[in-house]
């Protein structure tokens, strides 16, 4: 059995591994890289195996740092079985819809083919068988996989493989404990390596006890000042996350309300798909708040074209209003924030990282004056944030997670910084007694 590690290399995006196991090829998620204009441009290179070689694909979870390159290992001559939980093959053609129009924009502007187009992904979408949590499945006469909840986004799953008498575990993106919204991951108790990543391997998360309270406060001081809140989201889990607290906010708030707008049409979609599978959430949602609003719909007003989306503008405040990307590096935010910074009534609430140099990391760090869409605007917006809002573990929880696991002869480290990948090598070291590896981009080890 052999392990080549192809993306998410002392970094956080491309997550890509090849494991050859009885004769047979099998990928751990196809992600994209992204961040700098050189992440970007690795997403066109050749893929370091022969994709008409791979028997199969085993997708963690939606992210498009973790499914991004499907369309192209599909165009590149990929013909097998792509394997994920209901929720993920959904969410991923949604995921997939969305970047395939950025990717038309940008090859358009950067005068190159596009990474993928609508065929690619219909391809894709043919591929995908999907299966259950906790559902033992034989892919091939000597390899058994199953799929247990990753508690990350919904459908998020880590994968057990057994083959050639030894288990393989690999995490994706493991969840941040407690969620509202989803169970905890699933325990492993054995397994003879362990791909685990690492994003937050050196951090512990803010305490989320006072993350509703925050968000309350500065909901009512929105409607005290007569202002607008600006709250830039991911569509995926965040967003969810965010209109669940709102919905709760809005139940046990006497106080006058502001109208919220949900301005992203894939959250909307995204959040329908939440809807669909509540097996999916987690149990205490089901539970206790069955045929409940989890997401609060009827307190939003959703806008889908860009004329509703323009017209929030001429609508009275006070109001909240949820609108993409998360990183504040495209989509309608950037037209809100254009407007709204530069009046004191306002503020922007920062929920999600913010990578150095864009504009959210400025803003947070106290920028005067920034340029949006070739505007000068003056800051005078109030920028607040709440840290707590994570999907990913932190160190002690990733620490947790692995203590549980027996006969662990190596854990492999990826999707992580190198420093916050050191630390945690160092803590699972001292506390676990477990060999590590940080792998290079490139690097095959036998197992
Ligand atoms: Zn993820």
């Amino acid at each position: 059995m052999k392990i080549t590690f192809l993306g998410a290399c002392r970094e956080v995006t491309g997550s890509n591994f090849l494991l050859e196991a009885a004769g047979k090829k099998i990928l751990l998620d196809c992600g994209i890289f992204q961040g700098s204009k050189f992440a970007e441009e690795k997403n066109f290179e050749s893929f370091a195996y022969n994709p008409r070689e791979i028997d199969f694909v085993i997708l963690g979870h939606a992210h498009l740092d973790h499914c991004g390159r499907l369309p192209k290992l599909v165009k590149d001559g990929f013909c097998g079985r792509i394997y994920a939980t209901a929720p993920t093959k959904e969410l991923t053609k949604l995921v997939l819809d969305d970047s395939e129009k950025l990717a038309q924009e940008e090859a358009r502007r950067d005068n190159h083919p596009p990474l993928f187009t609508q065929k690619e992904i219909d391809r894709v979408m043919d591929l995908f068988e999907a299966i259950s949590y906790e559902e033992t499945i034989q892919i091939s006469e000597q390899i058994k996989i199953t799929l247990k909840n990753a508690g990350h986004i919904l459908g998020s799953a880590l994968t057990l493989i057994e083959s050639e008498n030894k288990k393989i575990v690999y995490t994706s993106d493991l969840g941040n404990v407690p969620s509202e919204l989803l169970d905890p991951p699933s325990l492993i108790t054995d397994a003879t390596y362990v791909i685990c990543e690492a994003t937050y391997g050196g951090r512990i998360h803010e305490d989320s006890a006072r993350r509703e309270q925050k968000l309350a406060e500065i909901i009512n001081l929105t409607v005290a000042q007569n202002g607008v809140l600006m709250i830039p989201t991911f569509a995926i889990e965040r967003t969810q996350e965010l209109l669940h607290d709102i919905e709760h906010f809005c139940a046990v708030s006497n106080c006058e309300k502001p109208t919220f707008y949900l301005d992203s049409p894939l959250a909307t979609k995204v959040t329908k798909v939440f809807e669909k599978y509540p097996e999916y959430l987690s149990k205490t949602l089901n539970q206790f708040h069955k045929n409940e609003d989890f997401f609060g719909l009827e307190h939003l007003q959703i806008t889908q074209t860009h004329q509703q989306s323009e017209a929030i503008d001429e609508l009275p405040n006070p109001k909240v209003i949820i609108a993409g990307s998360g990183m504040l590096n495209g989509g309608r935010i950037i037209f809100h924030a254009q407007k709204y910074l530069s009046d004191a009534k306002n503020t922007l609430l920062i929920v999600g990282y913010q990578p150095i140099g864009g504009l959210g990391r400025r803003l947070i760090e106290g920028a005067h004056e920034v340029k949006i869409l070739g505007k000068n605007i003056r800051v005078k917006a109030k920028i607040e944030s709440i840290r707590s809002y994570s999907a990913h573990a932190d160190l002690p929880q990733l620490l947790g997670w692995l203590g549980n696991i027996k006969g662990c002869k190596k854990i492999f480290l990826v999707h992580g910084e190198t420093d916050q990948m050191l630390t945690f090598s160092k803590a699972i070291n001292n506390n676990l007694k477990i060999e590590t590896v940080i792998p290079q981009y490139g690097e095959r080890y036998e197992l």
